[in-house]
C-alpha cells in the first residue's frame, strides 16, 4: 500500500497539514494483542449483562426485541436527560442538514474514482441522483422535496465537498479510502451498537494498526465529537480485532484536525460511557425516575427550553454575566 506520508506535488499547506497528521511510518504506528477484541466484546457484555432485565421492563417493550445504540444516543442521553427523552419521542425525518452529510459524503466517495476532471457540482448532481434511486427513506424524501429545499440542500452540499477537495490531498485507491462504513457490534443478541464513519484511510497489516478513521465536521470543536470517533474506534477494533491507529475530527470551515491516538485505554473508557449511558437510556425507558436536567450552551436551541425552567434560569445567568 502506498503510504499516506509519501510526498505528492502541489499540495496546499492545508492539504499538506493532513498528509503530515494522517501519515504514519511502519515504525510509528502500534501493535495491539490479538486478544482485545475479546477483550472488549466480553467487557460490553459484563456490563451490559444486568441491563437485559431493564430492556424488558421498557414501557414500550416487545418480548425479545432489540436496543439501538448510536453516537447521536449516547452523547445526548450523557447531555441532557431531559431534551434526550424529549428528542427520543419525536418521529425521524429527513431534513437538509441532516441529508447533506450523508450526500455530501457519497459525493466525496464519487471523487475517488472519479476518471475525468472533477467539477464539484456535477458530483453532487450524480450523488443526489444516485440517493434519490434507492428504496430507503431518504431516496423517498429526496424524491419528493420541495423544490427549494432540493436547491438548499445542492447549494450546501457543494459547500462541503468543494472545502473538502480544498483542504485534503486527491484520496489515491491505495489509500484504502472508504466514506460512510458502517459499523456493528451486537452484544447478547440484544443490543446492537452501529453508526457510520464519515471516512476512513489506511489499513491495518496484521496487528500493527494503520487505519485513521475520519469525521468531518462544519462549526466548531466539541467534547462530544471526539467521544463520536472514540464510539467508533471500538465498534471497529471489535469488528477487526486491529483497532485504528488514529481518529481525526476535521473541521471543514476552519481547514483544522482534531486528533488523537487510539489505545486500549481509550477503547476501554468508551466501554464504560457506552454501558453508563445505556444504563442512563433504559432507567429512563422504564420510567424509574424523571430525567435530570443539564444546562448549558444547548439551552439556546433546546425545543424544551420554553417548558424548562432550569434552562431559563441559565440563560438568564448567562445573559446577566454578558453584561
Ligand atoms: S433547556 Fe437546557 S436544561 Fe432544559 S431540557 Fe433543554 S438542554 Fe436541558
Amino acid at each position: 500500500m502506498a503510504s499516506l506520508s509519501e510526498s505528492a506535488a502541489e499540495l496546499n499547506p492545508a492539504q499538506q497539514e493532513v498528509l503530515d497528521l494522517l501519515g504514519a511510518t511502519r515504525d510509528e504506528r502500534p501493535r495491539f494483542d490479538a486478544v482485545l477484541r475479546h477483550e472488549l466484546q466480553r467487557a460490553l457484555e459484563d456490563g451490559l449483562e444486568p441491563m437485559l432485565t431493564l430492556l424488558d421492563a421498557r414501557t414500550d417493550a416487545k418480548p425479545g426485541d432489540t436496543m439501538f445504540i448510536s453516537k447521536y444516543a449516547l452523547g445526548q442521553v450523557l447531555g441532557c436527560e431531559r431534551k434526550y427523552e424529549f428528542e427520543e419521542r419525536q418521529p425521524f425525518e429527513w431534513k437538509v442538514p441532516i441529508a447533506r452529510g450523508t450526500i455530501a459524503h457519497k459525493a466525496i466517495e464519487l471523487s475517488i474514482h472519479w476518471r475525468r476532471e472533477i467539477e464539484p457540482l456535477t458530483l453532487v448532481d450524480e450523488a443526489l441522483g444516485r440517493r434519490a434511486e434507492g428504496i430507503d427513506p431518504l431516496a423517498d424524501w429526496l424524491q419528493t422535496v420541495s423544490e427549494t429545499e432540493r436547491a438548499e440542500l445542492r447549494g450546501s452540499v457543494n459547500d462541503l465537498l468543494v472545502k473538502f477537495l480544498e483542504c485534503f490531498p486527491r484520496l489515491k485507491p491505495a489509500w484504502y479510502p472508504s466514506t460512510e462504513t458502517p459499523l456493528r457490534v451486537e452484544v447478547h443478541d440484544r443490543f446492537v451498537l452501529s453508526g457510520r464513519v464519515d471516512l476512513s484511510l489506511g489499513v491495518a497489516d496484521g496487528s500493527l494498526a494503520g487505519k485513521v478513521l475520519i469525521d468531518l465536521k462544519t462549526g466548531n470543536f466539541s467534547p462530544q465529537h471526539r467521544e463520536d470517533l472514540r464510539f467508533y474506534a471500538l465498534l471497529d477494533a471489535i469488528r477487526l480485532g486491529t483497532p485504528p491507529r488514529r481518529l481525526a475530527t476535521y473541521y471543514l470551515d476552519q481547514g483544522r484536525f482534531h486528533v488523537e491516538d487510539v489505545t486500549e485505554d481509550l477503547l476501554f473508557s468508551t466501554v464504560a460511557r457506552v454501558v453508563d449511558a445505556t444504563e442512563r437510556m433504559l432507567v429512563l425507558a422504564t420510567g424509574q425516575r424523571d430525567p435530570h436536567t443539564a444546562p448549558g450552551p444547548a439551552c439556546r436551541w433546546c425545543p424544551v427550553l420554553n417548558e424548562c425552567d432550569d434552562g431559563q434560569r441559565h440563560l438568564r445567568t448567562e445573559d446577566d454575566d454578558t453584561w
